[in-house]
């Protein structure tokens, strides 16, 4: 007797729902990257498609692109790539997991948004100082406590301290000692990134249609 079994079938559509809510810049559902923790005004979900990540409940493309604005004027930005390879290696411990950020584009993301208000991504160009510094705090993140403790102690972020105080005084420490070889280790895996396109930071010019 032949035996015939039905595949699933599953719709297009599974991935969308309550807890996958659209991307605001292109529309695909968002599924879940990192848990909440310190800092961070709820749970981190990124797309699958076009890479932007979204920190929190649901996001609008509005706010997103009110957010891109702040980060540079009408003809350019500048972003901490969420598509890059520090972001990939650190993952919860990137520094480009900052406090009270909302939105972590990736050069998809704005392209994407920003033809909303017929806007086109001109040229991408790669910031080695802030690529180096994310890919720099991002492996220094991995031997502490708290994050961003480096970077925030030369004034370019806003650290997230450890809980208790000895944690916070053992950071100190690390981020001294171990501040010299995380840079010989960072220099050469953000110069391979940028050469792979996967940069830290990048400088988008964008031009009206
Ligand atoms: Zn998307």
């Amino acid at each position: 007797m032949e035996k015939t079994e039905r595949m699933p079938v599953v719709p297009l559509e599974a991935g969308a729902g309550p807890d996958n809510p659209p991307c605001p810049a292109c529309g695909e559902p968002l599924f879940g990257w990192i848990d909440s923790r310190a800092g961070l005004a709820g749970p981190v979900s990124r797309c699958e498609s076009c890479g932007l990540g979204v920190v929190g409940g649901l996001g609008s493309a509005e706010e997103a692109l009110r957010e891109l604005d702040r980060r540079g004027s009408e003809r350019g930005v500048t972003i901490v790539n969420r598509g890059s390879f520090s972001a990939w290696i650190g993952g919860a411990g990137w520094a480009g997991l900052e406090r009270g950020s909302r939105y972590l584009f990736t050069v998809e993301a704005v392209r994407r948004l920003v033809a909303g208000r017929d806007q086109v991504v001109r040229s991408v160009r790669w910031r080695p100082g802030t690529g180096i510094a994310t890919m720099w705090q991002t492996i220094l993140n991995g031997f502490t406590f708290g994050r961003n403790g480096a970077l925030g102690a030369l004034g370019r972020a806003s650290p997230v301290p450890a809980p208790k105080p000895w944690q916070r005084r053992l950071d100190a420490l690390i981020d001294v000692v171990v501040a010299i070889p995380a840079l010989l280790i960072a220099v050469p895996l953000e110069l391979s990134a940028a050469a792979l396109r996967r940069g830290g930071a990048t400088s988008l010019r964008l031009e009206l249609l």
